[in-house]
């Protein structure tokens, strides 16, 4: 499918025209609207001379402005660089002088951060959604557009080099890096999640059209992707965002209902006004919901299809899940910016088999080997573990300006991902953990992973997370973080709950109750910040 990324919005428009895409408070978009005002949007930068070449970065957080400029950015040629729009200010000036972005899309809320740092930046052109007031180089969103022809622009590129998103690491273990993902990526790891279930990637072509019959039906799409009717929470700056939450549910024609910010009573009310079929997150989503007393008592029978992604689903989250879903689908993905988002699906696209515990089997025109953690590219036999490669046409070009990062883990066309996996005979991938978070004991390896599974499992503990404390003589010692599930538990009760079941050098050696696990906004453990605390 060698096409322009905005062919993805195009063709939807043609498909879904007058089917709400977004809808946001008592405002929405229909399909139609937002492939117009898309296309006002990327002749509004034409017009600044922005185009092919050009990297525009979108501050934004998750609302109706969001769809028209990404897709707006994409029809003009230009590169789309995602900024967190909390990000703090030498954050957010590291990213934008990184990525040479020369113009930005940023609400009036967050616009002063961006102004602060603009001087560091090559930032020209600053377009605001909802200003509280305006001063030079900046441009109020509707005036910026409104007036624009709403015709697609010309664009002659080649989908296979021309970059569409600069996207940046999630920062979760380190300094974040641009991540170099051409519009192939993009459309190809689209596909890959949209058409779960037909036994093939469909064609696609510059209009946006899907040859139709190899896509399979609409209630197939449906349930895999989370599209239907689904309130989204997951950040669009962030991959799992941009490609789950608002490229696939795009392809295939999904209602969207932006939430501004995560209250499980208001979701769970609004997932039941809304009759939503979907639910999509990273496990911090469903953990809450869990944890919800309103989630028994709501009427949520429309949900045929959860998904999980960007971190670990412990497996007592899973059965809880499926306990009180019975009839839904849970499907769990597996990726990493560089792979623009996905390279895994449990269940199985071809055969539909999920296996407990597993992210499951490659996606499409994907393979997956695991090597061994000490190096060396020859894969380790099945049942053993080792760092986790991808190769596939959704692995990054390189990162940006970092050739020598690239290198390291960009080998024959095989991405090395950091993390520890193991894959069965069946050729399903589990995740053991991070390379970065793993743990020496004595020379012996502790996964942290491992123990959270322990600890989330007991009914005393409503979220943990472990990190290593250096010490000199025997390497890092596991201390755990406990969110306590009700005030009776103690600490005794816990630490023998998982030290008796493991063996005797993975024993947690400190506990620390704490009122919160700091997670990012893509929903991952902080555990950088735990071990700062420590
Ligand atoms: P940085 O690389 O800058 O530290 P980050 O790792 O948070 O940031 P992302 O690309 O957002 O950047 O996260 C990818 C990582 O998330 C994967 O390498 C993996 O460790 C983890 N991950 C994603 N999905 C899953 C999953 N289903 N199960 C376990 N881990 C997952």
């Amino acid at each position: 499918p060698l096409v322009p990324a905005g062919s993805i919005l195009a063709g939807a428009a043609k498909r879904y025209g007058d089917r709400i895409a977004f809808a946001h408070h008592d405002r929405s978009l229909t399909y139609a609207q937002t492939y117009r005002a898309a296309c006002r949007f990327a002749n509004a930068l034409r017009a600044q001379g922005i185009g092919p070449g050009a990297t525009v970065a979108i501050h934004l957080p998750n609302c109706l402005a969001y769809p028209v400029a990404y897709y707006g950015i994409l029809l003009a040629g230009a590169t789309f660089t995602p900024a967190n729009p909390l990000l703090p200010p030498a954050d957010l000036a590291h990213q934008l002088a990184d990525s040479g972005a020369v113009a930005a899309v940023t609400l009036g809320k967050v616009a002063p951060v961006l102004s602060a740092i603009r001087g560091q930046t090559a930032v020209e052109l600053v377009v605001v959604v909802a200003p509280d007031d305006l001063t030079d180089g900046q441009a109020e969103f509707q005036t910026f557009h409104a007036d624009q022809p709403d015709n697609r622009p010309e664009l002659d590129i080649d989908p296979r080099t021309h970059l569409a998103h600069l996207s940046y690491t999630g920062g979760t273990t380190g300094r974040s890096k641009g991540v170099r993902l051409p519009h192939r990526n993009v459309v190809v790891n689209t596909l890959q999640y949209a058409c779960w279930g037909t036994g093939s990637l469909p064609a696609l072509d510059e209009d946006g059209d899907l040859t139709l019959d190899q896509v399979g039906s609409e209630e197939e799409w449906t349930v895999r992707l989370g599209t239907g009717r689904g309130i989204n929470l997951t950040p669009w700056f962030h991959a799992m965002g941009t490609i789950g939450g608002l490229n696939a549910p795009v392809m295939a024609g999904g209602s969207t209902t932006l939430h501004d910010r995560f209250d499980p009573i208001a979701y769970l009310a609004d997932a039941e006004r809304l009759r939503v079929t979907s639910i999509g997150g990273a496990p911090a989503l469903f953990a809450a919901l869990l944890a919800s007393p309103d989630l028994a008592t709501r009427d949520l029978s429309s949900v045929r299809g959860l998904s999980s992604g960007a971190a670990p689903l412990p497996h007592e989250m899973l059965k809880a899940l499926a306990a009180r879903f019975p009839d839904a689908v849970i499907s769990e993905g597996y990726g990493l910016t560089e792979v623009t988002m996905g390279a895994t699906s449990n269940p199985s696209f071809r055969s539909g088999l999920r296996k407990q515990g597993s992210v499951g089997v490659p996606v499409f025109d994907t393979e997956i080997k695991i090597v061994p953690l000490e190096g060396g590219d020859e894969p380790v036999p099945d049942g053993e573990q080792g760092e986790v490669c991808i190769r596939g046409p959704q692995v990054m070009e390189g990162y940006h300006h970092r050739p020598d990062e690239t290198a390291a883990v960009l080998v024959d066309g095989w991405l090395h991902t950091g993390d520890i996996g193991v894959l069965d005979k069946d050729g399903y991938l589990s995740i053991v953990d991070r390379k970065k978070d793993m743990l020496l004991y004595k020379g012996y390896n502790v996964y942290p992973r491992e123990l959270e599974e322990l600890l989330i499992a007991h009914p005393g503990v409503a979220a943990a997370a472990v990190v290593g404390r250096k010490q000199v003589e025997v390497g890092e010692l596991p201390v755990a973080f406990v969110v306590r599930a009700g005030e009776s538990v103690t600490e005794e009760e816990i630490l023998s709950a998982v030290n008796d079941n493991v063996l005797p050098y993975k024993r947690i050696r400190e506990l620390r109750f704490v009122e919160e696990i700091p997670v990012s906004a893509a929903g991952k453990i902080l555990k950088r910040e735990l071990r700062q605390r420590l």
